[in-house]
């Protein structure tokens, strides 16, 4: 090299540099055509540099190809390539770099080497961590501090605490970002003992602990589910004297929310105000939450109001904490009000109110807001899709329900596993139980909720055999059931009479699972034992039970009794049931049933005095049918359908159809002191009957008909439907708040026994 050359070479070199400090692309393309036309392309230090130029600026295909121009490329060639790419989280391109590296025999320095623990760590990839670890010892990289602390926070990524510990405990200068990470990953773990060791032991390695650290322990507690001691350690780092910050505060409430702890959660409301959190969204969201879960929601609906700017955040914990304290109504209001305020709900929002609605017995509103939020143009996840469908199934709305199945079948969210199951319950309760058996054939993917859901699909339809069937096959493939899958076995050996079987699964509950029999499963057990006539063994069970009895478990006594017409205990569990729900008008009906199939007209009257006494409970009985799209609901004695004469004429028609075909109306279900006449006709308010009878009205011949009652059918109702399929020749399905009855020619598939 002449002196002109080399003086050239400087001119470039110190061009370069220039560059590198304004970063410049246009000046880097420039000055590499001119190095290129000069000739001095093959010079490795200015190659490296502008390598190192493009790699800043992420050009890194023509960082790249200047690696690849060099004959011999240096540890200087690769390393500003390997550090811009792991800072952009290129990871993968990161490694091939490494390892394009370690093959051309270059030793890498202690600046490549955290950028490929970096890297190993971004993509989770423990085993190609160890691979840099153990290349690290050999070449005696690995004792330096930077690359030490990479190390920890590698193993700490990839959940290889034990690994972690080992590289931290030889550190030489044990640093507070190292150890921060180290304990903030027990934390997180969920392993409260090493956590907490580490942490006390932090002040005798010379580490001072910062704001990070503490923040690391109460996030890392609240995410593992720690909660009672994410608010301990929370407490401690006040006590200890350090300053909490937005970032303490906004980890702390949800495990305040989640101890439902009241108190706690008031003292750092009152910590916020002080501090001046009030402005901060984050922060107002979780004491919206922190509140709702408390039940406090006078504070709650305060924390919103109070808030400067109302963001998603905030909104959308207050909808979630007004309709988790029941106040359906409320949340209702606020999203109305919201929706025009505000124009970008987005999909938690709208889902919120979805889920709300359908928990609620708003299921109607839950179609209404999922038509709403398509046409706002927000897309639907699978959480939409599984808060929605209980809302069809609920109200027996096959063609949305089948509308919904379609759409998650377009946007590929059949595989999630929420989805499919709420697709299960809802075939099922609409009925279409063959179907939800295919949707349930069909998963990827099963967990006990698919399970369960097919499994107390076949119980509601009676299917003992079916649903045994799902429950022995579960077990089969590994899935331990649950209290869920008892009572829905229970219940299915209940309905078809298998009393055997019943007893057995139920002494397994405890003696082969473990677990403890609930007041649902004794429940079920006093109905297969009444149903069988064994009504002292069922008292018996009721006496000796170690949990108290609930009105469920003496409901199902008196229902066994009034078919056995068995005064004495009917007796007992009537004079049970009046105390714990005083107002349930079918309690006293029962047990005045009872009393008159037994000719006992004076104590008749006695039950009769006893209602007029505390007064009838408001009976809401409602009824469901879906006629061409569209959802019809009927209330007993309501008025307010516009084609109420007709189906008043219509059912006026099958009463006298019903008498000249020598069926008698079943009045034993009416008060006993109402003249006949009057009987037939509050009989005839019924609203199942009238949902049949629209159904009738507004169907062509021979389509079925399907409705849902939110209470149990009545003996005169299931009589008269009993008529309407084998008169009218049509399949009826009616589900009531117990189970689904299939009418088809004149008879039911409960076998008339529900
Ligand atoms: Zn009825
Ligand atoms: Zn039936």
């Amino acid at each position: 090299m002449n002196a002109r050359e080399a003086q050239t070479l400087h001119v470039f070199d110190t061009i370069l540099t220039l560059i590198a400090k304004s970063t410049s692309l246009s000046q880097t393309q420039q000055i590499h055509s001119h190095i290129i036309k000069t000739g001095h392309s093959n010079d490795t230090h200015i190659t490296n540099k502008l390598i190192s130029l493009y790699a800043n600026s992420h050009h890194y295909i023509n960082a790249e190809s200047l690696l690849n121009s060099l004959p011999n490329p240096n540890i200087f060639s690769f390393k500003s390539l390997i550090h811009a790419s792991s800072k952009s989280n290129l990871f993968n391109y990161t490694l091939v770099l490494f390892s394009r590296l370690v093959s051309a025999c270059i030793l890498p320095d202690v600046h490549v080497l955290p950028s490929a623990i970096k890297a190993c760590a971004g993509l989770s990839e423990w085993g190609i961590g160890r691979q840099v670890h153990g290349y690290g010892l050999t070449t005696g990289l690995g004792l330096d501090s930077f690359v030490e602390a990479s190390l920890v926070h590698m193993y700490v990524k990839c959940d290889r605490l034990g690994c972690a510990r080992k590289v931290f405990d030889k550190m030489r200068e044990p640093d507070v970002v190292s150890w921060s990470a180290l304990v903030g990953g027990y934390a997180k773990k969920g392993d409260v003992g090493n956590a907490i060791r580490v942490f006390d032991e932090g002040g005798e390695l010379g580490i001072e602990r910062n704001i990070v650290s503490w923040n690391g322990m109460i996030a890392g507690f609240n995410q593992s589910g720690c909660y009672l001691e994410a608010v301990l350690m929370f407490q401690r780092m006040n006590y200890e004297g350090f300053r909490s910050d937005g970032t303490s505060i906004s980890s702390v409430l949800p495990a305040i929310s989640d101890l439902e702890d009241i108190k706690m959660g008031v003292q750092v409301h009152g910590h916020v105000i002080k501090m001046g959190f009030e402005c901060d969204n984050c922060i107002v969201s979780a004491l919206i939450d922190m509140y709702g879960k408390c039940r406090c929601t006078l504070e709650m609906s305060r924390v919103f109001e109070g808030a400067e700017e109302t963001d998603l955040g905030g909104f959308n914990a207050l909808v979630a904490g007004l309709s988790r304290n029941g106040l359906v109504d409320e949340a209702f209001k606020v999203f109305k009000k919201f929706k025009c305020k505000v124009k970008e709900l987005n999909v938690v929002s709208w889902t919120s109110m979805i889920s709300s609605c359908s928990q609620h017995g708003k299921d109607l509103e839950a179609l209404q807001i999922f038509r709403e939020m398509l046409l706002a143009r927000v897309r639907p996840n699978s959480i939409t899709i599984s808060c929605l469908l209980p809302a069809c199934g609920n109200i027996a709305a096959l063609v949305h329900g089948k509308a919904t199945h379609c759409f998650s079948l377009r946007n590929c969210l059949l595989d999630d596993v929420f989805v499919g199951s709420a697709l299960i319950d809802m075939y099922a309760n609409c009925g279409k139980i063959q179907v939800a058996r295919i949707i349930f054939d069909r998963m990827p993917v099963r967990n006990l909720v698919c399970w369960n859901a097919m499994t107390s699909g076949y119980a509601m339809h009676g299917k003992a055999k079916e649903a045994i069937e799902i429950f022995d096959l579960m077990q089969r493939r590994g899935q331990k059931p649950d209290f869920i899958s008892f009572t829905s076995v229970l219940s299915a050996c209940s309905q078809a009479g298998l009393t055997e079987q019943g007893q057995q699964y139920f002494d397994s509950i405890s003696r082969v699972h473990g677990l403890e029999a609930r007041v649902e499963h004794y429940a079920c057990m006093v109905t297969l034992l009444g149903r069988a006539g064994k009504l002292e063994e069922a008292y018996n069970m009721i006496s000796t039970m170690p949990i108290e009895p609930d009105a469920c478990v003496w409901g199902a006594l008196l229902s066994s009794c009034r078919i056995h017409r068995n005064m004495s205990l009917g007796e007992i569990a009537a004079n049970k049931l009046f105390e714990l729900e005083p107002k349930n008008p079918g309690n006293y009906i029962l047990l005045s049933n009872i009393y008159a199939s037994n000719n006992r007209w004076n104590e008749v009257d006695k039950v009769r005095d006893m209602m007029k006494h505390v007064g009838l409970g408001k009976n809401p009985g409602c009824s469901w049918i879906e006629i061409k799209n569209k959802v019809h609901m009927l209330l007993a004695g309501d008025d307010l359908h516009p084609q109420m004469p007709q189906i008043m004429e219509k059912l006026r028609k099958f009463s006298m159809d019903m008498k000249n075909s020598g069926v008698s109306h079943d009045t034993e279900f009416v008060l006993q002191d109402v003249e006949e006449q009057d009987k037939e006709l509050i009989l005839c308010g019924h609203s199942e009957k009238l949902a049949v009878v629209l159904g009738i009205l507004n169907t062509n011949p021979g389509t079925p008909l399907r409705v849902i009652k939110n209470l149990r059918i009545c003996g005169d109702c299931h009589v008269f439907i009993k008529f309407i399929s084998s008169f009218e020749g049509r399949e009826i399905y009616v589900r009531d708040a117990n189970r689904y009855h299939h009418f088809n020619e004149g008879v039911c598939s409960c076998g008339d026994y529900w």
